[in-house]
C-alpha cells in the first residue's frame, strides 16, 4: 500500500471509528459517511453513497450550504445551523461544519444534532412571547428587581407611569420610582429582600414635579434560584387604585357632606318607621325648635308626644304620604314642648332604612311667614275698605252740608211755636251725628288734613288724664308710666287726644267691674330687623311709643284680626268706628298700632310714632321749636377732625340755640380759642386727632379761660381713653357714636343755666 493509499484507509476507518457524525463529500457527492451520521440522518451507507449532499438539505437552507460552501476556500467558514430531511420528510437541526481535505480529496463534513436545543429554544422563544404578551396586556404593573433593587424588567404598564424617568432598566427602583436617593421607608421590596416573604403597601403614584397624582397597591413576592432555592430577587406586581380610592373618597365626602346637612339644617329633620311613627333619628333642629331631647323622642310617635295640634292633619298627612309616596309644603299647626304652637310646612319622603319604611320629614318653621302674610292681607283689606269709606264720607259730607245748611236756615225762620220745630231739630240732631261719624270715617280713610306740630306726648297724656279717668269712671284707676326723656314727636295734638279718647272708652267696655288702664310713654329705636319682622313698612329709626293696656275681657284671636275694620263691633250698640279711626290717625301720622290681648286676659294696645328729632336734624330748619328741650344759649367750641361728625354736632348745637365755633382738629381750635374775643363755656373735643389731641387742647384752653368746661367725646369706651392718659377730673365724657339727642342733653347737663 502506497502512502497516499495507506492514509486513505486510515481516515477511512478513523471515520467510521469516530462516535461523532461525519460526511465526506466531494463536489457535493458524498463519498463517505460513518454510523454516527447514518443514524443521525436515518439513512443506511447505500443510501448515503454517491447521494447529492444538497438533496438531503431541507430547500430554505440549500442557499446558505452553497455559500458556506463559496466561503470555505478563504477559510474557515465557521458552523452553520440546517435543516436535513430524513426519509420520511422529518426536519432535522443539524449544526454543520464543513472543512477543505488536503490535496482536493473532498470536503470533510462535522454534523451535530441540535434538534433538541432547537425545540427547546423555540419553546422558549413561544414562551417569551407569551410572557410579553402577558406583560403589555395586563393593565397592572409588572417589574423584576434583582437583590440590588435594580430593575431588570418592567412592562408597558410601568413605563407609562413612569415615563418621565426612562430609561428604568438598570436604575433602581426608588430612583426610578420615587426619585429618592435611597429606599422608601415603607417598601415591601426591601422587606421581601430581608426577611423572604411576600408583602404589601399602598404607595403614592408621582408625577415628575413629585406631586401625587394617584395611589398604587404594591405586592411584592421573593424570586428564587430554581437551582440553590436562593432568594435572587424580586417580583412586584403593581395595582392602580386610584379610581377606586377616589369613588371611595367620595362616597365618604357624600356620607359626610349628607350627615352634616342633616346635622347642620335650620329645617328640623326627623326619620320614623312607617308602620308605628316611631322616631328613629331626629336633628338638632328638632331638639332646638320643639325642645324635646333626642332621648325623649326617639322611641316614641308625634302623637303621642303630643306634637301634633289637630292629630285628624296627621291623618290627612299620612294618607297623601301613602297615596304620593311624598309629601310637599303640607302646612300644620304643631306644640313645641313648651305648649306653645307654631306653624310649620312639612315635606315628607319616604326612604327605606336597612329593610324597613321609613318617613323622612323636614319640617319648616313659617309662623312669621304666616303672620307677615296675614299683615299684609289685612293692611291690604284696611286699605280698600278705607279708600271706600273716604269716598261714601266724602259725598256724605257734601249731602250733611246740604241737611244742615237747609235744617239751620229752615229753624231760623221758623217761629218758636212751630209744632214742626220740634221735628227738624231731631232731624238736625241727627244730621249732625251723621257729620260726626263721617269725620270718623274720614280719619279711618286717612283723608283728613292733619295739624302736626312739635308735641311732647307725655303732657298730651297728663293733659288728657283728668278728662279720661271721668269718662271711664271711678272704679277704673288709671296709672301712667311716662319717661321723663320721651323725645318730641311731631304730630296733630287733637288726633292723639282723639286717638286716646276711643282707647279709653273700649276700656271701660272692656271692664264693666271696673280693673286698671296703665299708659305708658317710652322711647324706642327700632331697628331693620326688628320692622322687617313685622312688616310695617316703617323706616328704621327713634319712635316713641305709647302703651295702652286694660285689665279687661281681652278677646280671642278672630276678634283680634277685625278690630281695626271699619264698623266691625261686637258690641250691642258699637259703631265699629273707634279703633278704625285709631288706626286712621297712627297710619297717618306715619306710625303704627299694635295689640296683644286673649281671652280674659285684658288688652294692651302699643302706637308707635316717629320721633321728631331725627327729622328735625335732616331738615336742619331752625330749631325756634325746639327750644326748651335741652337747648341752650352759650357759646360752644367744637374739635373734631371727622367731618361727618363735626357737622353733625354743631347742627344739634346751633339747633339748641348755642353759639357754636368749629375747628376741624386741635391746633385750629387752640388758635380760635386765642383769637375769640367773647367767653367760650364749653369745649367739645374728639379725644384723639392729629397733631394736638384733645388732652392737649384742653389744657391749653383751661390755661387761659379756668371757667371752661370740657366734654370729650371718643369712639374708645371711658375706661380706655382714661387708659391712654387719665382724664382731668370732673371732665365728661360721651362715647362714640350718640344720639343726638343725648349729645344736647349732656350739653344741657354740663352748662346747666348759666
Ligand atoms: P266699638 O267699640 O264700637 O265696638 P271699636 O272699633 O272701638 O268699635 O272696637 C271694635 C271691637 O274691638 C270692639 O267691639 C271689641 O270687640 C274690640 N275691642 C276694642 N277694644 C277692646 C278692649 N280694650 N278690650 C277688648 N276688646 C276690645
Ligand atoms: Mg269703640
Amino acid at each position: 500500500m502506497g502512502d497516499a493509499k495507506q492514509k486513505e484507509w486510515l481516515m477511512r476507518n478513523l471515520i467510521q471509528a469516530l462516535p461523532h457524525p461525519l460526511l465526506v463529500h466531494k463536489r457535493g457527492l458524498i463519498q463517505e459517511s460513518n454510523g454516527a451520521a447514518q443514524e443521525l440522518l436515518g439513512l443506511g451507507p447505500e443510501k448515503l453513497q454517491g447521494a447529492r449532499l444538497l438533496e438531503l438539505v431541507s430547500p430554505e437552507d440549500r442557499d446558505l450550504v452553497v455559500r458556506q460552501h463559496r466561503a470555505l476556500a478563504s477559510g474557515n467558514p465557521g458552523a452553520c445551523e440546517i435543516r436535513f430531511l430524513g426519509p420520511g420528510g422529518e426536519l432535522k437541526w443539524v449544526r454543520f461544519s464543513p472543512a477543505l481535505l488536503d490535496g482536493g480529496k473532498g470536503v470533510l463534513c462535522w454534523l451535530l444534532d441540535i434538534t433538541q436545543e432547537r425545540l427547546r429554544q423555540e419553546r422558549l422563544q413561544e414562551t417569551e412571547k407569551l410572557l410579553e404578551s402577558l406583560l403589555s396586556g395586563i393593565p397592572h404593573g409588572i417589574s423584576v428587581l434583582d437583590r440590588d433593587m435594580r430593575i431588570l424588567l418592567v412592562n408597558p404598564t410601568i413605563e407609562r407611569w413612569y415615563a418621565h424617568s426612562m430609561p428604568l432598566l438598570g436604575k433602581r427602583c426608588f430612583e426610578a420610582y420615587h426619585g429618592a436617593s435611597e429606599p422608601c421607608g415603607v417598601c415591601p421590596v426591601k422587606e421581601t429582600l430581608e426577611t423572604g416573604q411576600a408583602s404589601q403597601a399602598v404607595v403614592p403614584l408621582r408625577d415628575k414635579a413629585g406631586s401625587q397624582t394617584g395611589w398604587l397597591n404594591l405586592y411584592s413576592t421573593p424570586l428564587r434560584d430554581v437551582g440553590s432555592g436562593e432568594l435572587c430577587g424580586v417580583l412586584e406586581f403593581v395595582e392602580d387604585t386610584t379610581q377606586a380610592r377616589l369613588a371611595q373618597e367620595a362616597l365618604r365626602d357624600s356620607k359626610e357632606l349628607l350627615s352634616r346637612a342633616f346635622t347642620a339644617s335650620p329645617d328640623w329633620i326627623s326619620i320614623s318607621r312607617l308602620s308605628d311613627g316611631k322616631y328613629l333619628e331626629v336633628n338638632e333642629a328638632f331638639e332646638n325648635r320643639t325642645g324635646y331631647k333626642r332621648e325623649e323622642v326617639i322611641g316614641r310617635t308625634a302623637l303621642e308626644l303630643g306634637i301634633w295640634v289637630e292629630p285628624q292633619k296627621r291623618q290627612e298627612a299620612m294618607g297623601m304620604l301613602q297615596e304620593k309616596g311624598s309629601l310637599r309644603d303640607f302646612e300644620a299647626d304643631l306644640r313645641m314642648k313648651s305648649g306653645e304652637v307654631r306653624t310649620f310646612s312639612l315635606s315628607v319622603q319616604i326612604l327605606e332604612v336597612s329593610g324597613e319604611k321609613c318617613s323622612l320629614a323636614v319640617c319648616r318653621d313659617i309662623t312669621e311667614r304666616k303672620g307677615l302674610e296675614r299683615q299684609l292681607a289685612l293692611s291690604q283689606k284696611m286699605e280698600a275698605v278705607g279708600r271706600l269709606a273716604g269716598g261714601v264720607a266724602h259725598d256724605f259730607n257734601n249731602l250733611l252740608t246740604v241737611i244742615l245748611g237747609q235744617t239751620d236756615l229752615l229753624l231760623m225762620e221758623m217761629s218758636k211755636k212751630d209744632p214742626a220745630r220740634q221735628a227738624l231739630e231731631e232731624i238736625r240732631q241727627a244730621a249732625k251725628r251723621a257729620a260726626s261719624l263721617t269725620r270718623q270715617l274720614l280719619a279711618f280713610s286717612r283723608r283728613q288734613v292733619l295739624q302736626p306740630k312739635l308735641l311732647d306726648l307725655n303732657s298730651v297724656v297728663a293733659d288728657m288724664e283728668q278728662m279720661l279717668s271721668r269718662l271711664i269712671g271711678e272704679d277704673v284707676e288709671i296709672l301712667s308710666l311716662r319717661d321723663p326723656d320721651l323725645w318730641p314727636v311731631r304730630l296733630d295734638q287733637a288726633q292723639i287726644e282723639q286717638v286716646l279718647l276711643n282707647l279709653a272708652v273700649n276700656a271701660r267696655d272692656a271692664m264693666p267691674k271696673g280693673g286698671t288702664v296703665r299708659i305708658e310713654t317710652t322711647n324706642r329705636l327700632l331697628d331693620s330687623d326688628f320692622l322687617n319682622s313685622r312688616g310695617w313698612g316703617l323706616p328704621p329709626g327713634p319712635y316713641v311709643t305709647l302703651r295702652f293696656s286694660d285689665t279687661g275681657v281681652g278677646m280671642d284671636q278672630e276678634t283680634r284680626q277685625k278690630i281695626f275694620e271699619p264698623f266691625f263691633t261686637t258690641k250691642e250698640k258699637g259703631t265699629g268706628l273707634g279703633l278704625a279711626t285709631v288706626y286712621g290717625i297712627v297710619t297717618q301720622s306715619e306710625g303704627w298700632i299694635e295689640v296683644e290681648s286673649s281671652p280674659g286676659q285684658g288688652a294692651t294696645f302699643t302706637l308707635y310714632f316717629p320721633a321728631a328729632e331725627g327729622a328735625e336734624l335732616l331738615g336742619t330748619t331752625g330749631g325756634g321749636s325746639l327750644v326748651g328741650t335741652w337747648s341752650g344759649s352759650q357759646t360752644v367750641l367744637v374739635a373734631e377732625d371727622e367731618e361727618m361728625v363735626r357737622k353733625l354736632v354743631c347742627s344739634v348745637l346751633r339747633a339748641r340755640g348755642y353759639t357754636v365755633l368749629e375747628a376741624e382738629d386741635g391746633l385750629k381750635a387752640s388758635q380760635i380759642e386765642e383769637t375769640h374775643q367773647g367767653p367760650i363755656h364749653l369745649l367739645v373735643t374728639d379725644v384723639v386727632m392729629p397733631g394736638m389731641g384733645g388732652q392737649e387742647l384742653s389744657r391749653r384752653v383751661k390755661a387761659r379761660r379756668p371757667g371752661t368746661r370740657v366734654l370729650y367725646m371718643s369712639g374708645y369706651s371711658e375706661e380706655a381713653v382714661e387708659g391712654l392718659g387719665s382724664l382731668e377730673d370732673g371732665a365728661q365724657f360721651l362715647s362714640k357714636p350718640f344720639q343726638p339727642d343725648l349729645l344736647a342733653r349732656k350739653v344741657k347737663e354740663i352748662l346747666g343755666n348759666f
